[in-house]
């Protein structure tokens, strides 16, 4: 067979080299050990969990070494495109902070690696193409995929494997001028490569898993599709050389493909990346483990933290807690360290199932925003609203002083409060401060009746000061209860209940409900310094 003659004839158009190619995408100047990493997310319209996941493992490598972290469009499967899907992906990125060093970017590319959306870099795959095709290593398969079915069908029923190889790979060998003529009448046809037949075994070391052992690849897979677009396989082993990847950092569902891709790299004469691949993200299924599904778990989505209000830093540390095993007793000795900060090591990570458990995200960013300044904490509740509740963005704006009033209340001290979990959550749990969101949906507790209602307030509001301090109006809080026939200690209440009509804990529960409309609410002097006396006022005044 004339394998030149054949790759002329597939790709006339093709006239550069191997060597052209390569020499457009030189060495990079790095520092020895630098690291060159990327994410690869498909343009689908979905931006999951498991994607933030590998960059942050992928960003850590390469700014901990001073090398490059880029992302890359892999959009060689049109079909699964959705318009705006790439700005998505972009925004999710952006918005959990992760930096990239080159890639695409909404406004074209940054770098000198690109172009960095695979549909744009065809003629570079076609170039390697045609390469295969005169070293004999890949031929055009004109099969349809009717016939493929029948060869899949009758393999099943011998119990043979399945799949196009050996005596089934009936395009191996057309003569030059069946082909001719089959490209003449317009016959659609995909690139194939020509597997060897063996009983090899390939032994790659992942950094993750530790020593992978697999038998080498046998079969004739395709390098490109009927359009001339290449599949995974094929342009991940063409570009992660031409962009000088150094790990590759994928998740644990390309293992079956690692013998194509490793086949590709030693036929191609390429040193191979390091490969690590990630655990498959899972949740408690009641006692079991199972993998996040799209469909039944709304947190596989990375929309949901967003919409959530989640912060950024919370979602980070919460990945890095799965990622590295040490990373929260790093945490617990340096608890005001920025985790950048956090020496990340693949050597601590785990190859099974990491567990997502909403419960100690929601944990970790209560640590995390009470941690934060009133300062960091307005500015990053405002960014979020602005995006998700403008309404309540518009509120945040208007009352800048008061409510960073409200977010110091409670924070000094050594048991500070954690009463915040989330943006949205915060919405919430803040409207009391504004007369625009404040409801009271609570009821108040059984103990106080209507009666005592309106004579505890009307009691209250003739003995507030304003200007007392929290001790003076503290002392006037219990004498009111006293008076009214509640136990001023809790304790005396429990063991005498029948001498009282309820204690102290109800009287300052329904304070608190009246002020901000829940009995969980943080202190009432504080609350009323930071709502003014007018305010306070008022809401006590609706009880007379
Ligand atoms: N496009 C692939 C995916 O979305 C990326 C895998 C890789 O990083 O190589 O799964």
């Amino acid at each position: 067979m004339d394998y030149q003659a054949l790759a002329d004839l597939l790709f006339p158009d093709v006239t550069e080299g191997r060597e052209d190619v390569e020499a457009r995408f030189p060495r990079r100047a790095l520092p020895e050990g630098a690291c060159v990493t990327r994410i690869g997310p498909s343009p689908t319209g979905f931006v999951h969990l498991g994607n933030l996941y590998n960059a942050i493992i992928g960003e850590r490598l390469a700014h901990q070494s001073g090398g490059v972290f880029y992302l890359r469009v892999e959009d060689t499967d049109q079909k699964r495109e959705v318009p705006g899907a790439v700005e998505t992906v972009l925004d999710a990125m952006a918005y959990f902070g992760v930096r990239f060093d080159e890639g695409a970017t909404a406004e074209g590319d940054n770098g000198a690696y690109g172009p960095y959306r695979q549909r744009q870099r065809k003629d570079i795959y076609h170039v390697f193409a045609k390469w295969l095709v005169e070293q004999g290593k890949a031929y055009p398969c004109f099969c349809t995929a009717e016939e493929l079915d029948a060869v899949r069908a009758w393999q099943t029923a011998a119990k043979e494997t399945t799949g196009y190889y050996g005596k089934y790979a009936r395009c191996r060998d057309l003569p030059l001028e069946t082909v001719r003529a089959n490209l003449a009448s317009g016959k659609p046809w995909v690139l194939r490569y020509r597997g060897e037949t063996t009983d090899e075994r390939i032994r790659v070391k992942d950094a993750i898993r530790g020593r992978l052992e697999m038998p080498r690849n046998n079969m004739d897979f395709v390098l490109l599709k009927s359009d001339g677009i290449p599949t995974y396989h094929f342009a991940h082993v063409v570009d992660d050389h031409l962009m000088q990847s150094t790990y590759i950092i994928r998740g644990e569902e390309w293992i079956a493909s690692l013998p194509m891709h490793i086949e590709l790299f030693r036929a191609l004469g390429w040193p191979e990346p390091i490969y690590c691949h990630t655990a498959t993200l899972v949740k408690m299924d009641g006692a079991s483990k199972r993998k996040l599904s799209k469909r039944k778990d709304p947190e596989l989505a990375l929309s949901f933290y967003q919409q959530e209000g989640i912060c950024q830093d919370a979602v980070w540390e919460f990945l890095l807690t799965l990622l590295n095993s040490n990373f929260e007793e790093w945490r617990i000795a340096n608890p005001q360290t920025d985790y950048h900060d956090f020496p990340f090591t693949l050597e601590k990570m785990a190859s099974s199932g990491a567990l997502v458990d909403l419960e100690k995200l929601e944990n970790i960013s209560k640590e995390v925003i009470c941690r934060m300044s009133a300062d960091q904490v307005y500015d990053n509740w405002l960014s979020w609203c602005r995006l998700y509740q403008p309404q309540f963005a518009a509120l945040l704006e208007t009352y800048p002083d008061k409510t960073l009033a409200a977010l110091n209340v409670g924070k000094g001290g050594k048991k500070p409060r954690k009463d915040l979990t989330g943006w949205k959550q915060a919405c919430g749990f803040m409207s009391f401060y504004y007369d625009e969101t404040f409801t009271v949906e609570e009821e108040m507790p059984p103990e106080v009746d209507e009666a005592t209602r309106r004579a505890f307030f009307a009691g209250y509001l003739e003995r507030y000061d304003h200007a007392a301090d929290s001790a003076a109006w503290f002392a006037m809080v219990k004498e009111l209860t006293g008076e009214l026939g509640f136990a001023v200690k809790p304790k005396d209440y429990k063991k005498h209940p029948e001498d009282y009509r309820g204690s102290i804990v109800h009287t300052t529960n329904m304070l608190r409900i009246a002020l901000t409309g829940h009995a969980n609410a943080p202190d009432i002097w504080e609350v009323s310094h930071v709502l003014g006396e007018e305010t306070v006022r008022a809401r006590l005044g609706r009880y007379l």
